[in-house]
């Protein structure tokens, strides 16, 4: 109960964020296509964590804990040498869909990232494509 009501917060502010992207300032690329449901990307989740907060033990453990409980993910493995921490998911189903879709996380939900100048990037198979707007 206290986990869902978090995130509701987490997905309110996921939300407010998402609106200058999609209303006042839009990205150059857009997506096409649609979601397939096949999970790949939710087996191996890369999470960035920036240089000093890695140097960290505390923080480290801290964050790995907190996104463990929150999201229901787990720790694989922490990448050194590119700042990542790659979590995989407890919700994802033997079919690769999602068992708890209503409440899955912001990086779930903005998976894939459209970025403002990069092109967006997709896992092989993915349903997604990107063009350029306009
Ligand atoms: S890899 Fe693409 S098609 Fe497959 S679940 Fe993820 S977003 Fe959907
Ligand atoms: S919450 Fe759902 S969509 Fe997100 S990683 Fe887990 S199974 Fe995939």
């Amino acid at each position: 109960m206290l986990k869902r009501f978090i995130i509701l917060f987490i997905l309110l502010d996921n939300y407010l964020t998402q609106i200058p992207k999609k209303v006042l300032f839009r990205t150059t690329w857009k997506l096409q296509g649609k979601c397939k449901q096949c999970g790949i990307c939710c087996q191996e989740i890369y999470l960035k964590i920036n240089p000093r907060q890695l140097a960290s033990r505390l923080f480290t453990k801290l964050a790995i804990a907190w996104i463990s409980w929150i999201y229901d993910f787990k720790l694989l493995k922490v990448d050194w040498d590119n700042f990542y921490l790659v979590f995989t998911c407890k919700k994802r189903r033997p079919d690769g869909k999602c068992g708890d879709y209503g409440w899955r996380p912001n990086i779930c939900r903005n998976y894939p990232l459209v970025d403002y100048f990069e092109e967006p990037k997709f896992l092989p198979g993915c349903g997604f494509k990107a063009s350029l707007d306009g």
